[in-house]
């Protein structure tokens, strides 16, 4: 009762109450806090900003090259999606995708994504930049939805982009709904000819059957097994080696995200690992800066 004289406002304080238990693992209790209303209130903030947003040019994308681990040659970028919004100033992808995702609006940002991914590939072809992969992220619920190969193809066609440049980041998240329809997906991206990377690989549950199922080009290591590494542990490099040799052994490659010091970068180096992406070799840049960076680094190359 000191929470609120009203019935309703002790109601949607029990809804806040409630909202927290089932993010932390449903099945429990939970008394109402005040900072709990506080999350609620900036989850609304996000929620009511997100389409204006989209509308009014306030998302945009940075890019973090991804190397090769021996000559450090840049062959591929992650393409990493900001917001500097106008009533709510800079949020993290971090916080507004879940929103996004809990309130029905991935959709929107998701179409945003692909639309403005595409426009910058054909801007890289037309200034006859490099050929390199371009990989995108997209929201675990769209790899359920033939809509996806649709857009897609559409894209590539419109865009005039060879599909083997475009890369999809997935998660293991991806099927956890509808295997089924996922692994429809899949087929359907290889079929087109993109290429397929599992992101965040060893956080999620069954690596190993999604391994078996999909036809995946690349596996992205997680930065926590990345993070481990620096320590000198064995056991940690054990870890990771047995994921490169896997990788290796099933015909894919495998890519360090996340490596930020050169300690790591050498570990890697020994353990086999193909690729890396990380703040030690670039944080992610804005576009302009992109086109800088790869034409540096091929100048350096041709010495
Ligand atoms: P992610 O796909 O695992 O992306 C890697 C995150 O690690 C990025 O954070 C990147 O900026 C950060 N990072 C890269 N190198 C380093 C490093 O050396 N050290 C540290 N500490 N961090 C590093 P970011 O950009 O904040 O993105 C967070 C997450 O948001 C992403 O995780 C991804 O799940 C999601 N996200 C980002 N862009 C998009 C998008 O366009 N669509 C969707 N659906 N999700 C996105
Ligand atoms: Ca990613
Ligand atoms: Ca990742």
């Amino acid at each position: 009762p000191q929470d609120d004289s009203e019935v309703d406002g002790l109601i949607i304080k029990a809804e806040s109450a409630m909202q927290q238990v089932k993010e932390s693992g449903k099945n429990h209790f939970l008394f109402y806090e005040r900072t709990m209303s506080d999350k609620t209130h900036r989850q609304l903030a996000i929620k009511n900003a997100i389409l204006f947003g989209l509308q009014q040019g306030e998302f945009y994308f940075v890019l973090q090259p991804q190397a090769t681990i021996h000559d450090k040659k840049i062959v591929g970028v992650e393409l990493l999606l900001r917001w500097q919004s106008a009533s709510l100033g800079r949020v993290s992808p971090a916080e507004f995708i879940p929103v996004a995702e809990r309130f029905g609006l991935i959709k929107e940002i998701d179409h945003w994504v692909m639309e403005n991914a595409f426009k910058i590939v054909k801007q890289w072809r037309l200034d006859k930049m490099p050929d390199l992969t371009f990989a995108i992220n997209l929201s675990a619920a769209l790899y359920e939805d033939k809509e996806l190969i649709n857009i897609l193809s559409n894209h590539l066609e419109r865009y005039a982009v060879p599909s083997n440049m475009i890369e999809l980041e997935l998660t293991e998240g991806m099927a956890l709904y509808n295997p089924d329809a996922a692994l429809k997906t899949i087929d359907a991206l290889k079929e087109l000819g993109c290429c397929l990377a599992l992101d965040d690989f060893g956080t999620g549950y069954s690596s190993m059957s999604y391994l078996q199922k999909f036809n995946l080009d690349k596996i992205k290591i997680d930065k926590s097994f990345v993070d481990n590494l620096q320590g000198g542990s064995k056991r940690q490099q054990a870890i990771v080696k047995s994921i490169i040799d896997m990788a290796n052994t099933l015909g894919m490659r495998s890519i360090a995200e996340g490596v930020e010091t050169q300690l790591q970068w050498q570990l890697l180096a020994q353990l086999g690992c193909d690729e890396v992406q990380g703040y030690f070799f670039s944080k992610p840049v804005s576009v302009t800066e992109f086109y800088n960076l790869v034409s540096q680094s091929q100048m350096n190359n041709e010495k």
